[in-house]
C-alpha cells in the first residue's frame, strides 16, 4: 500500500512587545533571572484583572493582514481549560471562535521551483505559559517553574493540511519566521524559543481525498532541521503501523534529538476537553473595516513583493533575488550598495554575487565602502591621471549645462558630470577620484 502524508502546522510566535499580554510586566524575559517578571496578573493570583495589550493586537493583526487573512470586525478572547503547572490560573486566555483574522496563505516554492499554496486557517492570539525545568536538587528530581515567560503575547498561526512532506513544512515555516521577521513583529528565533513548530501528520491511502481518521501531533521542537528529521521520521513510523493493518494512535510525541526519534508523550486531548468559554474579565473586541484597511494599506512590502521587485528593477536571477530578500536587512543592504554602485557603473549582478558569496557583515562595512571594494577587485585597468584629466576637461567642455548649474549651487550637476567622466572612461576609473578632480577643476 502506498500512502501520502497529510500535515498540518500551528506556529507559535512571541511577540515583541513591551509589556506582556495582560499586565504591564516587561515581556523582554530572555537571560532575566526566573520568577522576576511577574504580578498578580500574570501569576494567576485571585482577583487580578487582566487588560488587553493593544500593541499585541495590532501585531497580530498587521500579520494576519500580511498572509492574505480576512481581518474579524468582532472579536474576542475565551478561557482554555487544562491543569498543567506551568499555567498557574488553570486555563490560558486565547481565542476560540473569534480569533483576530482567519482564511489566509502563504506561498511557498518547492525546490523544483514551483510554487504552491498552503491555505491558513486562522492567525490568533493567545498567552505563553511559565517555564518547567525538570533537575535534581539534593539528589531528588524536582520541576522548577519560571513565570517570567507566563503571559507573554504569543501569535498562533494555524494552517489548514495541505503540507505534503517534510521539506514543504519547513519552507512553510520558514516563510512564516520572514514574514513575522519583515512585519517587525518577533525575531522569531527558534534558539530562544520566541518560534515553535508544531506539526501534525497524519497518512493516508495515495489518491483519496478523505482526511486520515487520526493525528498525531509532534511538540517541543526547537530548529528548522529537526522539524524536517522529526516528520520523516513519523512517516516512516506511521507507514510500518498501516502496513501491519493497524492505525497508528492519535496522540502527542516529542521529538529526541539524540537519537532521532520521536516518543509517545500523552494521548491527544480533543477540542472539547477544553471547555471552552468566553473570558468574563476581557470585554469583547470590536473594529470597522477602515481599520482594517488601514492595516493592510499601511503593511510594509512583503517578501514575495520584493523578491518580484528585485528581479525585474534589478534584472537579477531567480536565485540571487531570493537569497537577497531572505531577510530584510540584507536587502535593503543591497539596494543601498546597487545605488551606489550604479554611479560607479558596476553591475547590480556583480553587488549580488559579491554580497552572496563574500557574505560581508552589513553591520559594520557600509554598502558605499563595499562598492570602493568591489571597484578596486574588479577593474583591471586604470587611466592615469594626466589622462583622466584630459577626460575631465573633455566632459567640461562638452557639458556647459551641468557646468553651470553645479556653479549655482546645484550639487546634483555633479553627479550628471561624473557619470559623464565614468561614461568617457568607460568606468575605468574610481568615481570618487573623478568627482575630486571634477570639483577641484570646476573651483579653480
Ligand atoms: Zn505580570
Amino acid at each position: 500500500m502506498k500512502y501520502e502524508p497529510v500535515i498540518g502546522l500551528e506556529i507559535h510566535i512571541e511577540l515583541a512587545t513591551k509589556s506582556k499580554m495582560f499586565c504591564s510586566c516587561s515581556a523582554d524575559y530572555f537571560g532575566a533571572k526566573p520568577n522576576t517578571h511577574t504580578c498578580p496578573i500574570c501569576l494567576g493570583l485571585p482577583g487580578a484583572m487582566p487588560k488587553a495589550n493593544n500593541e499585541a493586537i495590532k501585531f497580530t493583526q498587521k500579520f494576519g493582514s500580511a498572509i492574505g487573512c480576512k481581518l474579524l470586525l468582532s472579536s474576542k478572547f475565551d478561557r482554555k481549560n487544562y491543569f498543567y503547572p506551568d499555567l498557574a490560573k488553570g486555563f490560558q486566555v486565547s481565542q476560540y471562535d473569534l480569533p483576530f483574522s482567519e482564511e489566509g496563505f502563504l506561498q511557498i516554492k518547492a525546490e523544483n521551483g514551483d510554487l504552491k499554496k498552503v491555505r491558513i486557517s486562522r492567525a490568533h492570539l493567545e498567552e505563553d505559559t511559565g517555564k518547567l525545568t525538570h533537575a535534581t536538587i539534593n539528589n531528588r528530581r524536582v520541576t522548577l517553574v519560571d513565570f517570567n515567560r507566563s503571559g507573554v503575547p504569543l501569535m498562533e498561526i494555524v494552517s489548514e493540511p495541505d503540507v505534503e512532506s517534510a521539506q514543504e513544512a519547513k519552507l512553510y515555516a520558514q516563510k512564516i519566521r520572514q514574514t513575522a521577521r519583515y512585519m517587525g513583529i518577533s525575531d522569531a528565533d527558534m534558539e530562544k524559543g520566541s518560534m515553535r513548530i508544531e506539526p501534525n501528520i497524519s497518512l493516508r491511502e495515495m489518491g483519496t481525498k478523505t482526511l486520515p481518521s487520526y493525528k498525531v501531533e509532534l511538540k517541543n521542537i526547537n530548529s528548522f532541521k529537526f522539524a524536517e528529521k522529526a516528520i520523516d521520521y513519523e512517516i516512516k513510523r506511521q507507514t510500518e503501523i498501516l502496513n501491519k493493518g493497524e492505525v497508528p494512535a492519535q496522540e502527542t510525541r516529542g521529538f529526541n534529538e539524540q537519537k532521532g526519534i520521536t516518543v509517545s508523550q500523552r494521548s491527544k486531548e480533543f477540542a472539547h476537553d477544553y471547555r471552552y468559554f468566553p473570558e468574563p474579565d476581557l470585554p469583547p473586541l470590536h473594529f470597522t473595516e477602515r481599520q482594517s484597511e488601514k492595516i493592510k494599506n499601511e503593511l510594509p512590502e512583503l517578501p514575495d513583493e520584493k523578491y518580484q521587485r528585485f528581479i525585474k528593477k534589478f534584472n537579477l536571477g531567480v536565485y540571487d533575488a531570493e537569497i537577497l530578500t531572505r531577510e530584510q536587512k540584507v536587502a535593503e543592504y543591497f539596494e543601498e550598495a546597487a545605488k551606489a554602485g550604479g554611479k560607479a557603473q558596476i553591475s547590480t549582478k556583480v553587488i549580488a554575487n559579491f554580497i552572496i558569496n563574500q557574505k560581508p557583515n552589513i553591520e559594520k562595512f557600509l554598502p558605499a565602502d563595499l562598492v570602493s571594494q568591489i571597484y578596486r577587485k574588479t577593474q583591471k585597468t586604470y587611466i592615469p591621471d594626466d589622462e583622466l584629466e584630459e577626460i575631465v576637461k573633455k566632459v567640461l567642455g562638452e557639458n556647459k549645462k551641468a557646468v553651470e548649474d553645479y556653479k549655482k549651487g546645484k550639487d546634483a550637476a555633479l553627479q550628471v558630470l561624473v557619470g559623464a567622466v565614468m561614461g568617457e572612461s568607460k568606468g575605468n576609473i574610481d568615481p570618487q577620484k573623478a568627482k575630486a578632480m571634477l570639483e577641484n577643476l570646476l573651483t579653480h
